[in-house]
């Protein structure tokens, strides 16, 4: 399924909640700076309820990715029901190094730091959010006229040009 960055929909709630983590004095890791990024299904209609993490170094930017992770917050269940048997609910919640996407001699490391991240549910929450906000900016993008207040608007503007229309052919 295809897969668009959070920070191109939303460049600043993007800047201000992507996680990064900054390392010093790691056997598995060089020091610095990894930034996870998300990046969430665009597929009209999905609900498929998971995030493709690409792990970035400032660096390096998006020249090189550290690490492709991908993660479901749903139980096994979710994905056995959604995924049918076409994918394997295990890989599909994750979390787990995506072997269609790019990795680096890094990745296991970088996995290990992002299930450590997990451990928060406040990050969890937080992945859980900006799904719903990409997919509800997605669904309202896609078609316009499903959107009450839009509808309202032309409804009235429609009305108003009926009337004119009238008016002037008196
Ligand atoms: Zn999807």
């Amino acid at each position: 399924m295809p897969m668009a960055p959070f920070m191109e929909r939303f460049p600043e709630v993007g800047a201000r909640e992507t996680r990064s983590v900054t390392v010093t004095n790691r056997q598995d890791l060089p020091d610095g700076e990894y930034g996870f990024l998300e990046f969430y299904c665009n597929e009209p209609g999905c609900d498929c309820r998971r995030v493709m993490i690409d792990v970035l170094r400032p660096e390096t930017g998006w020249s090189k990715i550290w690490a492709t992770i991908s993660y479901g917050w749903e139980s096994l269940d979710f994905y056995r029901k959604w995924g049918g048997t076409a994918s394997d609910p295990i890989e599909t919640k994750g979390p787990y190094l995506d072997p269609l996407n790019p990795q680096s001699k890094y990745s296991p490391a970088l996995l290990n730091l992002f299930r450590f991240l997990l451990q928060s549910p406040d990050y969890v929450e937080r992945l859980k959010g900006h799904y719903q906000m990409f997919r509800d900016s997605l669904e309202q993008g896609h078609d316009r006229q499903d959107n009450p207040e839009t509808n309202r608007l032309n409804n009235r503007r429609k009305r108003l040009r009926d009337s004119n229309r009238r008016q002037h052919s008196h």
